[in-house]
């Protein structure tokens, strides 16, 4: 079973066939961050005519990559939302003139199904399984008990850990995105600055980090006034601090209250260093199997979504050929 997944969602475009669900055969990503580096973050507009240029490149490249032929193709899976829609639009519309001009099933795939499923590419799930996804536009906490079921039992109130990460390094000068930056200059510093953590109700699994963010403009702007200056290493280690704590601690008490037997991470943020020693450690402790999929698969990538794909063409889901981008949609 080969499933040819095609990812347009931001700024990557992604085009990876996979077998059984489970074995990358080809994994192309083409990568436009250069292109929206100069203004501190994704431009819509740039983002679709950059898909458009690369789409049929990226998919040859692919297709040569993984020494398939048509015919042995089984589906082509799409990303349909949620995401940016002219860019998710270039995707679907390329997987539907696929779709039709080849006979294949067409299947349209949640983003953060994707992210979830990019898990399965290393090891097989075991449920009941908790998914944490950190990525620049979402922060949830998810069950699954079984494949293609998602329950979603915490998620953001106002910015995704991503964004916070983005907008702080910002505030610090460093180039967009600003996850792996903020993560380097936290190893180098200390908490010395004790930025709030946003817990909320008392159980609840959501996540704020607005308030963290705002936090951090103040000390800044504080510090400037007073004439002082704080280390940019330390205010990135300070924030990292309150990031990684509430991320951790919301985990952990979801999957003891859930009795899992797995956790996954998914998304962009996963590849931060901090989060990953903090729930490494925290889950060994408990002796739940925790598992955190290497960079190339944390960030947005098309093997993802031909992994979700699987599970949905095996369980019979099929979309039409009307099918269309979504900006938001709910995980299913
Ligand atoms: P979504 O999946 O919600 O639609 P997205 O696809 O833009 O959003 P991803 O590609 O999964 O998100 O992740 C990108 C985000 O991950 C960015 O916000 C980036 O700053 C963040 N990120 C990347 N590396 C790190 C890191 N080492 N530490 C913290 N954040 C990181
Ligand atoms: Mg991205
Ligand atoms: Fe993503």
């Amino acid at each position: 079973l080969l499933i040819l997944g095609i990812e347009t969602s931001c700024d990557e475009t992604a085009v990876a066939i996979v077998k059984n669900g489970k074995e990358i055969l080809a994994n192309v990503v083409s990568s436009q961050i250069e292109s929206h580096k100069r203004f501190g973050g994704v431009v819509p507009e740039i983002a679709s005519r950059h898909h458009v240029e690369q789409i049929t490149y990226v998919l040859e490249q692919a297709m040569e990559q993984a020494a398939v032929s048509w015919d042995e193709i089984s589906a082509i899976a799409v990303t349909e939302g949620p995401g940016l829609v002219g860019a998710l639009l270039v995707g679907v519309n390329a997987a539907k003139a696929l779709a039709f001009a080849k006979h294949k099933p067409l299947i349209g795939v949640h983003h953060i199904a994707g992210h979830i499923y990019a898990n399965r590419l290393q090891q097989e799930f075991q449920f009941p399984l908790l998914a944490l996804i950190v990525s620049g536009g979402h922060t949830e906490l998810v069950i699954m008990k079984a494949h293609g079921e998602y329950e979603l039992i915490g998620e953001t109130r106002d910015d995704a850990a991503g964004e916070a990460y983005d907008k702080v390094a910002r505030m610090l000068d460093l180039p967009y995105p600003g996850g792996p930056g903020i993560d380097r200059l936290a190893g180098l510093g200390e908490e010395t600055i004790e930025f709030p953590r946003a817990w909320l109700e008392e159980g609840s699994y959501d996540f704020s980090f607005s308030g963290l963010k705002s936090s951090v403009t103040n000390t800044i702007h504080n510090a400037k006034q007073r004439g002082e200056t704080l280390k940019p290493e330390d205010i990135a280690a300070s924030f990292q601090a309150s990031v990684v704590d509430v991320l951790t601690t919301k985990t952990v008490r979801a999957a003891k209250h859930y009795n899992v037997k797995q956790v996954i991470v998914a998304g962009g943020v996963a590849a931060n260093k901090g989060l990953r020693s903090s729930l490494q450690q925290e889950f060994a402790n408990l002796k739940i199997p925790l598992q955190i999929p290497p960079l190339y698969l944390c960030t947005d990538n098309a093997a993802m979504i031909a992994a979700a794909g699987a599970i949905a063409f095996a369980q019979g889901k099929r979309s039409t050929l009307d099918l269309n981008a979504r900006a938001s949609m709910p995980l299913k």
